[in-house]
């Protein structure tokens, strides 16, 4: 029988990363005595994505006496226990997997802090399987990425599958790409998908969640 597969993005989509990291940036920059500027660099440094040797940047135009590997350290522990995931968007996963789904993330970025993230927030179980573009090297949106997300939740790329997140290009464009259905999860901010448009959009992703869960009769009945 045809498996019912969905991945989720991780930042911005099953965890507000941008919320969080605003308030981060504005500790950050008060600890180490610096200013508004200071606090916006931060925040442009880490708004797409953040590594060792984004910090090693950091700590040299800031000229911050702390070495990067306990800069980094900070960082991915603190945002951490900032991040949170909403009980009915970790809910609406255990939904999606008594209906028949198999659930998974696809998120790019270091694995020790989406790691990190997906514990604290306690998402890791509720899905069957995760993908961190640093563990398996490759990003989304390569095809690569969404194939192995796919086959560690245990579905197979091809039976149409779909891939929910907030950025047009990685998620949107590289899900489609790589053959899934797509949902497009505004969350207030973000620039919004132009071609190929997503199946859907989403202000916040429990409504994508419940899209699915409605659709779970449609696949089952194609299945059958
Ligand atoms: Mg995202």
């Amino acid at each position: 029988m045809r498996r019912l597969a969905v991945l989720f993005d991780l930042d911005n989509t099953l965890v507000d990363r941008a919320g969080k990291l605003a308030d981060w940036a504005a500790e950050f920059t008060t600890r180490h005595g610096l200013g508004d500027e200071e606090r916006t660099y931060v925040l442009g440094m880490l708004a797409e994505r953040a590594s060792p040797s984004t910090f090693d940047a950091i700590r040299t135009r800031l000229r911050l006496s702390a070495p990067t590997p306990e800069l980094w350290r900070s960082y991915r522990s603190e945002i951490a226990a900032r991040v949170s995931c909403p009980a009915e968007v970790l809910g609406g996963l255990d939904e999606l997997r008594a209906a028949g789904w198999r659930v998974g993330v696809a998120t790019n970025g270091a694995a020790d802090i989406q790691w990190a993230k997906l514990r604290a927030t306690g998402i890791a179980e509720h899905v069957d399987g995760v993908v961190v573009s640093e563990e398996v090297g490759a990003r989304k949106p390569e095809m690569r990425h969404f194939e192995m997300a796919l086959a560690r939740c245990g579905a197979v790329p091809g039976e149409g599958g779909w891939m929910v997140g907030d950025d047009p290009g990685t998620d949107i464009v590289g899900g489609r790409s790589a053959g899934l259905h797509t949902i497009w999860v505004a969350n207030g901010h973000g620039r919004a998908p132009q071609a190929p448009a997503p199946d859907h959009t989403v202000p916040h992703v429990r409504a994508a969640i419940d899209i699915l869960l409605l659709r779970t009769a449609d696949h089952v009945g194609i299945a059958s």
